[in-house]
């Protein structure tokens, strides 16, 4: 039996959809449809939108202190439903549940830093000029659309709803058809919290209804998370009206282990960094760079330990590696798989599909060698299991290799000598580099150079994005 969500989340209530159109929601470990929700038309972005907009002016008035307490209580709302808001989303995108639960529990923390920002908000500010004084104001920009891609739906939204919140701006969420259901729980989280009607409103769909969201005029910032293509049309319609938009978008990042690299330190970030979420993590560092010297070494030890890590059924807990998320995805990866060989690269670990498993979009974890950084493998953004591994010769050359191509979104280096890593890592052209590590502070700014993305979440300026600067001048 499938469950039908024909329903928005719009002024605080749900609210039967204006669209006849539905979308399947399938489990990628069975393939089985057990689930459809709303296809939401421009009609019903409207609807969400003039909530929005209604709230927007007691919204924004409400201290900065106050805004904060609610987004305190959303996380404590949150905190108390990990557990099954963990088990909706790996039934719906496959994500193997212990790296489900370990991404929802740091939701409450995203939560919980952006009140920290509100209460720290200071929203007038005295500057002395040259002509008088002068006061400069800090002002929601207005209604925002948050739009989200199905590998990280929960964390992905809270970086965008938190900060949009924590400003003073009200909100119409527009989820990925592949993770809507878990909005729904996130939608009764805000009642939870007594967050009030019309702040946050939720309209499921496609494409399309992502377009209607950006499109509308009275929605005055995007913040969107997702492929790069997509990335391009939302920034070209923003444009249209002159919107803001940060945009958070695809990866190919290198993981440069120096000549001094100790692989059995590495060894647990073939799975964490390198790929995690089977793979579908932006900011994975799906290119390995090796030192030629140690090259076969660094081949070995990352195809030994890939093939180790245990895949299957995403509700087992022991599991690391899980479906893809979609019959689309599966083919995607295989015919990056295929054209790897084609290119010549030599595929070490999988290439195929795992036994065992005649349902599910299961592919096999694989790493290539003898991959150069022109192959479009190691240019082009997979989004699955696939790692390549690349020689260099000195660490000028990984540095070039590394900062060759399309994107800069993630990085690490690997080495004992964090000095020196830290001094490699400062020549990477990418907006995020870790030394010795894949985890990924909330206090820091994140985001993409190049094809990566525009703009940054996270961090202590997370707000700015979600405010404008009114400068009032006067005579002395
Ligand atoms: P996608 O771009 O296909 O879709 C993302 C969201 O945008 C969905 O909600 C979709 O319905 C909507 N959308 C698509 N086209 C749109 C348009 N023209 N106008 C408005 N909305 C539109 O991406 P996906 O397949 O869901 O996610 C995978 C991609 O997301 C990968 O490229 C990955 O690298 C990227 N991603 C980036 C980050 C980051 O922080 N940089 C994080 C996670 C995922």
């Amino acid at each position: 039996m499938t469950t039908a969500q024909d329903c928005h989340f719009i002024g605080g209530e749900l609210r039967p959809s204006k669209s006849s159109g539905r979308i399947a929601v399938v489990n990628p470990a069975t393939e089985e449809e057990f689930a459809s929700i709303a296809n939401g038309s421009g009609e019903d972005i409207d609807g969400a939108v003039d909530a929005a907009v209604e709230a927007a002016t007691d919204w924004a008035r409400i201290a900065p202190a106050d805004r904060a307490n609610h987004l305190r209580r959303l996380a404590d709302a949150f905190e108390n439903r990990i557990e099954e808001i963990s088990t909706v989303v790996t039934r719906q995108n496959g994500t193997p549940i212990s790296v489900s639960r370990a991404m929802q529990s740091q939701v409450p923390v995203y939560y919980r830093y952006f009140a920290s920002l509100a209460d720290e908000l200071v929203v007038e500010e005295r500057l002395q000029t040259s002509f008088g004084d002068a006061l400069v104001q800090k002002e929601p920009v207005g209604v925002v659309g948050a739009i989200t891609p199905w590998n990280g739906p929960q964390p992905l939204l809270a970086w965008k709803v938190g900060p949009a919140l924590a400003a003073g701006c009200t909100a119409v969420v527009k989820p990925s058809p592949e993770t809507s259901l878990d909005a729904f729980l996130f939608a009764e989280l805000l009642s939870d919290a007594g967050i009030p009607d019309g702040v946050v409103n939720v309209v499921t769909g496609g494409r399309e209804t992502g377009a209607a969201l950006v499109g509308h005029p009275r929605v005055r910032k995007i913040a969107f998370t997702g492929s790069t293509a997509a990335g391009k049309a939302i920034a070209a319609a923003c444009a249209a009206d002159l919107k803001r938009v940060t945009l958070e978008l695809g990866g190919k990042s290198a993981a440069i282990l120096l000549d001094d690299v100790n692989l059995d330190a590495f060894t647990p970030f073939v799975a964490s960094a390198c790929a995690p979420n089977t793979g579908q993590t932006c900011r994975a560092l799906t290119r390995v760079l090796a030192p030629r010297s140690r090259y076969d070494e660094v081949v070995d030890m990352v195809g030994s330990t890939l093939s180790r890590i245990p895949l299957g059924d995403p509700t087992d807990p022991s599991v690391s590696f899980g479906p893809l998320v979609s019959e689309r995805q599966r083919q995607i990866v295989e015919s990056y798989i295929s054209l790897g060989r084609q290119e010549g690269a030599k595929v070490v670990v999988g290439g195929g599909r795992p036994a065992g498993f005649p349902r599910g979009f299961y592919v096999e974890p694989t790493v290539f060698r003898n991959v150069t950084n022109d192959m479009r493998i190691a240019r082009e953004e997979v989004f699955g299991p696939v790692i390549v591994v690349i020689p260099y010769d000195g660490e000028d050359d990984a540095i070039d290799i590394a900062n060759d191509s399309e994107f800069g979104l993630g990085g690490g280096v690997f080495s004992p000598d964090t000095q020196h890593a830290t001094d490699v890592a400062r020549r990477i052209v990418t907006g995020t580099v870790g030394v010795n590590t894949a985890s990924f502070p909330v206090e820091a700014p994140f985001g993409g150079v190049k094809q990566s993305g525009v703009g940054r979440e996270l961090g202590p300026g997370s707000l700015d994005a979600y405010l404008e600067l009114k400068t009032i001048f006067r005579s002395a």
